[in-house]
């Protein structure tokens, strides 16, 4: 699949729309979802253009790979969900048609504050 440069997320990474930002640096971008699942839901997107995962380990340079990386820890840092600095969180990525995704722009979804529940529903 082609990056389609309208999808939403695209559009907040250009500032068209706003966003509940949480972190921003060179790689990441993450912000709080527009209709959490939990107490905390946090998205953290890569800056580059990448559909998916698959897209990105395909496409991405290692910086990339290692800031996306890095950046989702600190945004779960930030918002005091790790095991170092809280209780834990799930991290959550869906790819596809199969996977439920439904923004063409790759993003982790972070789930903390309370109890996640169920691995699978
Ligand atoms: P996915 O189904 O994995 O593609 O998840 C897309 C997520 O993006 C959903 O949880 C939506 O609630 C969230 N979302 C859609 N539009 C926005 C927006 N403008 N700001 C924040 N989150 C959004």
């Amino acid at each position: 699949m082609s990056y389609d440069d309208n999808n939403i997320f695209a559009k907040i990474l250009r500032g068209e729309i706003p966003c509940k930002k949480i972190y921003e640096d060179e790689y990441v971008l993450s912000f709080h979802d527009i209709n959490p699942q939990k107490k905390i839901h946090a998205l953290v997107i890569p800056k580059g253009k990448f559909t998916d995962l698959d897209d990105f380990a395909k496409k991405a340079t290692d910086k990339e790979i290692v800031g996306f990386i890095k950046g989702v820890n600190k945004v779960a840092v930030k918002l005091e969900i790790t095991m170092d600095n809280g209780e834990g969180y799930r991290a959550l990525v869906n790819i596809g048609e199969f996977g439920g995704q439904e923004v063409p722009h790759l993003h982790f979804h972070l789930f903390g504050g309370e109890k996640i529940g169920k691995m699978v529903q």
